[in-house]
Parts: C-alpha cells; structure tokens; sequence
C-alpha cells in the first residue's frame, strides 16, 4: 500500500517491491521495506488508530501487505504493558514497566513476525518456506504457515525445548533435528533452499519479519500515549527485535507521531555467549564469532547475528548499550519476578530484568527514568527452568496453618 522500495541496510541498494527478494544482491546484507511517510501520514493519524481493534493490524500503513485478502492472522498484537511496582521499586526503578510477549498466539514475540513474514510470503506466492529455529520462530511460523496453508520446513538443535518441536509437529511442519547449534540449523536449510528453490525465512533473510516485530515498538509508543520510555531493555539472540523496536521509532518520529527523543536501546545478552556486549564495549560496528557459546538460554544462543551491526547501530545512535548477565541471574531473577508480581516469564525476558537491576545498580539508569522491558515469551513455554517444593499428603492429613507465615 504504502511500500515504496526495498532497500538494502548496508549499501543502501533499492529494489522494486512484490517480488521475492532474500539479501542484498550487492552485498549480501539483509534488506528492509522502505514506506512513502508522507503518503502515511496524510492517510492516517494517531486518532485513527486508536479506534481500531487490538491487534498488530491497526498500524495497517506501516506494514507491507498489499491485499487484506493475503493478511494471515490468528489474533496477535497489542500485547500488554504490566506496571511493575514492587519489584521496580526493589532495584531502584519505580517506573519499571513489562511488555508481556507471552500473551499472544503461540506464546513468544515470534509470532508477529510470523504474521507479516507468512502473510507476504502468501502474497508473493511462496508455497513452501524454511528456516533454521532455536525453537519459538519455528514453532510461530508453522503455525501461521499452516493457517495461510504453505508447507514448512523447520529445522532445530536436537536439544530444543519439546514443547517447540511439537508446537511445528501438531502444525504439520516437515521437522528436522540437527546435531548442532542454530548456526549448523541455518547450514543445511542454505542447501536446500538452494537446491529446492524454497523461501528462505531464516532470521533477516526476508524483509518482513523485521516488519511484523517492529509493531513492538509502534505498540509501545502508542501505549505509552506517545511518549516514549527513556529505556527499553531487549534480549537480544538473532537481533531482529531490538533492530525492530529502533525502525519503529524512527518511522514514527518522521511521522511527527513521537518527540525527537529517542529511548536509548539496550541490548541484553548472556555472560556465557555475549558477542554484541563484547563489541559495544570494544567500540566495534560489528561483533566477532563467539566461540563455544554455552548459554542454557534458548533464545540467546545466536554466536554471531547476520544483522549485528544493525544492532549495534540502534544501540550506538540512541546512546543505549550492551549488556551481560549470567544465565544463574536471569533465573534468579524469573523466580523473583513470579513471586514479586506474578508474571511468570522466558528466561530470555529474565535476562532483560536482571540487566535492568545492573544498570540500575550502576546508574546507568536513573531511578526517575521510564524502562520498559521486553519479556518476549511465555514462562509456560519453558516449563523445566522452575521447580517446586510440595509435600505429598494421604486423604486424612491435615496441614498446618501458615497465614502468619511470611509469602515464601
Ligand atoms: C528469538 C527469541 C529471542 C531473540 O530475539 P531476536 O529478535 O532474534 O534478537 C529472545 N527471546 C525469545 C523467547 C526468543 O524466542
Ligand atoms: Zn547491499
């Protein structure tokens, strides 16, 4: 509708929109949708969007489907933004704030990305589409593949979650497991992409993931009143999005829709395989291989991102930074948030709290200053990284009163 060209992040390259395009023909770089934001701007406004239905869709302008009849949707978007007062106030910030990615279709952010992804894929007529997953990407797309009747062809680390394999099982996804990390995934599906002629949508290897992703950032704006956080916290794996949630704002500042301030991003990574940490404290455009990269935190695990130096450029031009916990404080820190607020999330969005108490810690961040943090899947999802401690008692037991007790 409103897509004017494609153009390339890297060498800025322009291509013709409605046709498959993978990377940079140039120079192999991931490329993305460019809109005419004068033309948005003179369709629609905030007001508009305020009365439209909760989903990803209200920003319909900003997106890139060109036919309503292609949109593949199962109800995602618009997300909540959960106030997080006690816990805030417990590491120095009282206006801590968590957008909730655990409650949308398929239980991870993933699933806006799959929306837009497998909606243009629809719309460009792909009828079969691969792609390498650490799990929640897998487990999105096939389902919405399945709702928009493409075939998919998931491949994933034979140690990945169950609950993401059967999520592409019961979705009819062709499933492979590889003996290996992610990076070995995405090997093999290159070579039958190649070979097979399929569509190709591996993380920014297609430029309308980003897209779907990016609705996190209009939705946090919109939220938000239009004013937006001074801190946005991302747990950052293949990158896309906290690459995401910077073109969002910068689409919308030129829309004149937010103030010329930007949130400064943080990138949070694990301590156990921190490549885009490591660069942004070495000063560096793009970040080096991160040898043996041994986190136990699923959506983390990416040694080297296609698109880090689009990272490091959203953290570099909003003075935002890099961050690394240990995978033994995301934990801590999941436990902590269930018991403090009751939202029980992904290691990953845990990882993303534990960097804000850091930064909090350091002053990094000021205790007056807004934080939004992303958690960007469902604790459900991830069953086995809690425990519990419950006696087992016989029909005529009785249990002891405990009102008095302090909450464990
Ligand atoms: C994929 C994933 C991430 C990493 O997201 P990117 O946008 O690739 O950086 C973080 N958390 C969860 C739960 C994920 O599934
Ligand atoms: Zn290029």
């Amino acid at each position: 509708m409103y897509v004017s060209h494609i153009e390339c992040s890297k060498c800025s390259a322009r291509y013709e929109p409605g046709k498959i395009l993978q990377l940079c023909g140039q120079c192999q770089s991931p490329v993305w949708v460019r809109y005419d934001l004068n033309a948005v701007a003179k369709a629609v406004d905030r007001e508009k969007i305020r009365g439209r239905a909760a989903s990803l869709w209200r920003y319909r302008e900003l997106l890139p489907v060109r036919d309503d009849a292609n949109i593949v949707s199962l109800g995602e978007g618009m997300t909540p933004l959960v106030p997080l007062g006690r816990i805030g106030k417990s590491i120095g910030l009282p206006n801590l704030l968590l957008k909730d990615e655990g409650i949308i279709p398929t239980g991870s952010f993933k699933a806006r990305g799959a929306a837009v992804g497998v909606s243009m894929a629809k719309e460009l007529g792909v009828k079969t589409l691969c792609m390498p997953t650490a799990g929640n990407a897998g487990g999105a797309w096939s389902a919405y593949a399945a709702s928009a009747g493409l075939n998919s062809v998931i491949l994933m680390p034979a140690d990945a979650q169950e609950i993401n394999k059967k999520e592409c099982a019961v979705a009819g996804a062709k499933l492979y497991f590889v003996n290996g990390i992610l990076n070995d995934a995405g090997v093999i599906a290159g070579k039958a992409v190649r070979k097979h002629g399929w569509y190709d949508a591996s993380t920014l290897k297609e430029p309308y993931r980003i897209e779907g992703k990016k609705t996190m950032g209009l939705e946090i704006a919109e939220q938000m009143h239009w004013r937006v956080p001074d801190v946005i916290v991302y747990p950052t794996g293949g990158g896309v999005g906290i690459i995401a949630i910077h073109k969002a704002l910068l689409e919308l500042r030129e829309l004149g829709w937010i103030a010329e301030k930007m949130p400064r991003l943080v990138a949070v990574q694990s301590s156990a395989c921190a490549p885009i940490p490591k660069a942004w404290q070495e000063g560096k455009l793009e970040s080096e291989y991160w040898q043996n990269p041994k986190t136990t935190i699923p959506g983390l695990r990416v040694p080297k991102a296609l698109g880090d130096f689009l990272v490091l450029r959203a953290i570099y031009d909003t003075k935002g930074c890099g961050v690394a916990v240990s995978d033994e404080e995301a934990y801590a820190a999941q436990r902590q948030l269930a018991r403090a607020e009751g939202c029980f999330i992904c290691p990953e969005g845990a990882a993303a709290l534990a960097a804000a108490a850091q930064l909090a810690k350091s002053n990094w961040i000021q205790p007056h200053e807004s934080v939004v943090l992303l958690n960007t899947a469902a604790g459900l999802k991830y069953p086995e990284t809690v425990g519990f401690n419950a006696p087992v008692l016989e029909k005529t037991d009785e249990i002891p009163d405990c009102s008095g007790e302090d909450r464990p």
